[in-house]
């Protein structure tokens, strides 16, 4: 009896060692929400750059290479978000199938870089339903032992979404239509603008890599006063200064902050794909709404100006008196 006692806890122990998760590694912290939503625990998910990082400017470090190595699926972004990440692999030496969650997507292409693509697809929802798509197909062949329960979670995952995408769609509707412009530090809403309908103006480009220049700076002014936009907003991944110093400068409030490259950590109310999404555009309606705020300030700047001029003016009279008195 006690042998077929010892026998059947080592017999255990083997079956749980066999049943060491799929280790699935995504590059970002979205696709990486993206596959907890669907695989729930069956798999070990993990990503590569933490949460609140930017994966422009990533920098893998050994224990990247370590991950990368031991991982069994990655998921990447691709249209060239991470930079970093085809090296990575290759360096790394993994076995692991490697997938584009953008396949599928139709990608915008970019207004400086012919024949470059924006990469921040997943700010459609209608894209983040083809990323979600592929992740669980993805997962499926990973384990297709698992097919029913990834169907299963993908089907409720899905409807959230596409109630999201209806919400941001509803709530964008809110601000007054010649309001409609979204003034950032980078040029990561251009799909979110086009499904949505916001104009998007941003200081850099769609990487972080450029540093903004003075005319791209003096675009942005010109676009706060012609549209007269009561808000620009500061991106999580991003310093905040330069926009911040827009703000002063022009008599505009900062809106909040945007989530744009990560998902927020557990304080931020972002903290995932569907929160980041829905916490933008509640933060952008109520900014841009605030049409009290910005008349208000635009009054106060109108008004120190005309009384600027009136002094000038004053100073010009009384410069040509005292000179007509003198030639006398
Ligand atoms: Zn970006």
């Amino acid at each position: 009896m006690r042998i077929i006692n010892l026998l059947s806890a080592m017999l255990f122990c083997v079956v749980l060692t066999a049943q060491v998760k799929p280790k699935v590694v995504s590059t970002a912290s979205m696709m990486y929400d993206m596959v907890n939503n669907i695989a729930g625990d069956a798999v070990d998910s993990r990503v590569i750059v933490p949460i609140g990082g930017d994966p422009h400017l990533y920098d893998p470090t050994p224990n990247d290479a370590i991950l990368v190595n031991s991982a069994d699926y990655i998921i990447i972004n691709g249209l060239t978000f991470e930079g970093w990440i085809l090296e990575l692999i290759a360096n790394s030496g993994t076995k692991a199938v490697v997938d584009t969650v953008t396949q599928g997507v139709t990608p915008i292409q970019s207004g400086k870089y012919s024949g470059a693509y924006d990469p921040h697809a997943w700010m459609d929802v209608s894209n983040g339903l083809i990323y979600i798509k592929n992740v669980r197909d993805g997962l499926i062949k990973l384990m297709p032992e698992n097919k029913d329960i990834f169907e299963k979670n993908y089907q409720i995952y899905s409807e959230r979404l596409q109630a999201l995408d209806l919400y941001i769609e509803n709530r964008i509707k809110e601000i007054p239509v010649q309001k409609r412009v979204l003034i950032t530090s980078h040029d990561a809403f251009a799909y979110y603008g086009k499904r949505y309908g916001l104009r998007l103006e941003a200081i850099q480009g769609m990487s972080t890599e450029a540093e903004a220049q003075t005319s791209d700076i003096i675009r942005i002014v010109n676009v706060i006063k012609e549209s007269r936009v009561p808000a620009v907003f500061i991106e999580s991944t991003i310093s905040p200064k330069l926009i911040q110093q827009i703000a002063k400068d022009n008599n505009v409030v900062i809106g909040g902050e945007l989530f744009a490259d990560s998902i927020g950590d557990e304080e931020s109310g972002g903290n995932s794909y569907y929160d980041m999404l829905k916490k933008n555009t509640d933060t952008i309606v109520d900014a841009l709404k605030g049409e009290k705020q910005g008349a208000l300030k635009y009054k106060h700047e109108s008004k120190s100006n005309w009384m600027l001029y009136t002094l000038i003016g004053l100073f010009f009279i009384v410069g040509i008196i005292v000179m007509v008195i003198k030639l006398k």
